[in-house]
């Protein structure tokens, strides 16, 4: 199959959680498949310096041009590489106005957010694209609310063009509370018909909606784990959207993310100071070692050492970790967080590592590196997410023989059994439901109790790291998926 892939991260070039590791690792498993994608994102200033420091200069292909949509008109420029590692081609849309940003998400220089117009034109550019190269996809795979209007205008016409005749959509969901709305005077600029103006199409309650018109208007849709897939069908977890998602019922399926095995991989990842597998974890012991060191943390190897990676907003929970951090330290945990995000929680967290300074350190940026010192160094993960439609970081963790605790949400219910004291052969986690301090709580100091055995605690580590979060099994499935949009 000849798939397309429209997405705004591709790690390692420019990311910011899940979306761009999936769009940089799903690829690679669809190609040994000996399927051909062609991946698409922007080139933003994250990617130009990414390409700059790895010595990546990617080719201009054809050139600058002037892309006109509703009434949008801007140039364009197309640059061709490769995903790093492979020979997957990754086409690059340049328009230094749009992209060149601090960030990849950030608003124009007056603080004004032009979203719309920066993904409107990006998914003009991909059409463009393939039409100005004659490439002929079978699929158009596009990713969350940035790139929802791929179904919307392949629906709406396009496949009137010789090159998207036989074109089908898929969908996916890897966040639904990110919807890309905006007012309906906004209408104007996506170009559609005014059939598209309709609780059946873009239109949710008055405003128009990306989200829901991708899901509406694509073949087949997917989101990132089957529990997610049943969650976002309750009001509690659908984000307004449940009401969608149940009537299209038939055409979501949950496929659990996969992970890039090469990346994360502790007996070969160069980024730690010493390697270890399943059964030799005398490496792990360094790391621990070496990571209390970084930490400015006393190293204290009977202690468990407690890791948080993420990005800190109210999704992710910390909400619940917070007040009760003290006490776990008075407990004898000691902490390592990495993560950036809502100023409330990098304040709480600075405060607490400046009041704990022997037990917590806290980096509020986001740093690649450090994030894999953290999953080989530490002995817990916790991740207490409110909702979560996969999760990464557990897979990481569980990899790396460190044992996550988590709120038992979305993905996060799909990849970790907790240990009940009954289940020690299928366990490989700890596990809590509410949405209180106290339950976070507990269900960590029952870690930390457990952690205290060292042969419980290495067979809840030898089960995890064993266990195969490759994307293989996952690209089957998605294979299957795109099957069944192109009715074969
Ligand atoms: P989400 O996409 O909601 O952020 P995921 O668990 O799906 O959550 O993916 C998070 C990814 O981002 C993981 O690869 C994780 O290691 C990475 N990550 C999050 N915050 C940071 C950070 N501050 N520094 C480095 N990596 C981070």
């Amino acid at each position: 199959m000849r798939i397309v892939f429209a997405t705004a991260e591709v790690s390692p070039i420019a990311k910011t959680g899940g979306l761009g590791d999936v769009c940089g690792s799903l690829p690679k498993a669809l190609r040994e498949l000996g399927h051909e994608v062609v991946i698409f994102m922007p080139m933003y200033r994250q990617a130009r310096e990414w390409f700059a420091k790895n010595n990546v200069e990617p080719e201009p292909l054809g050139e600058r041009f002037m892309l006109s949509w509703a009434d949008w008109t801007t140039d364009i420029r197309f640059f061709r590489t490769s995903l790093p590692g492979t020979d997957i081609p990754l086409v690059l849309t340049e328009n230094q106005f749009l992209f060149e940003r601090p960030h990849i998400y950030s608003p124009r220089p007056d603080g004004s957010d032009d979203y719309l117009e920066r993904y409107t034109i990006f998914c003009r550019a991909v059409i463009n694209a393939c039409e100005r190269f004659q490439f002929a996809p079978d699929i158009l795979h596009a990713h969350d609310w940035h790139t929802a209007l791929l179904p919307v205008y392949l629906h709406s016409g396009l496949r009137g063009s010789e090159v998207f005749r036989n074109t089908r959509s898929v969908f996916t969901i890897h966040n639904l509370n990110y919807q890309g709305v905006a007012g309906s005077d906004q209408l104007r600029h996506l170009g559609l018909h005014s059939r598209y103006w309709a609780p059946d199409a873009i239109e949710h309650f008055r405003d128009v909606n990306l989200m829901k018109g991708g899901i509406m208007m694509a073949d087949q849709v997917t989101t990132v784990s089957p529990n997610y897939a049943h969650e976002i069908r309750t009001p509690e977890h659908g984000a307004g959207l449940d009401g969608v998602l149940r009537e299209v019922w038939w055409k979501v399926t949950g496929i659990l993310n996969g992970i890039d095995t090469e990346e994360w991989n502790p007996a070969t990842d160069s980024l730690l100071e010493a390697n270890f597998e399943a059964g030799h974890l005398h490496g792990k012991a360094i790391s621990k070692r070496m990571l209390a060191k970084e930490a400015g943390l006393e190293h204290r190897p009977t202690a468990p050492l407690i890791g948080v990676v993420s990005r800190l907003v109210d999704q992710k929970g910390f909400q619940l970790l917070i007040p009760v951090m003290h006490r776990l330290i008075d407990a004898g945990a000691q902490f390592v967080v990495l993560g950036s995000g809502d100023p409330r929680f990098e304040e709480a967290f600075a405060q607490i590592a400046a009041q704990r300074p022997d037990a917590a350190k806290a980096w509020l940026t986001f740093d690649n590196s450090l994030a894999h010192r953290i999953y080989a160094g530490s002995d817990m993960l916790l991740m207490p997410s409110i909702y979560e439609p996969c999760g990464l970081n557990q897979m990481y963790a569980l990899r790396y023989g460190t044992i996550p605790v988590v709120r038992m949400t979305g993905g996060l219910a799909d990849t970790v059994t907790p240990f009940d004291g009954t289940n020690l052969p299928q366990a490989n986690g700890f596990g809590f439901f509410g949405q209180s301090p106290s339950e976070l709580y507990t269900a960590t100091w029952l870690s930390m109790l457990n952690y205290k055995d060292p042969g419980l605690w290495n067979t809840l580590q030898f089960t995890g790291m064993r266990e195969d979060f490759s994307w293989h099994r996952s690209a089957r499935e998605y294979e299957a998926v795109y099957r069944r949009a192109l009715g074969w």
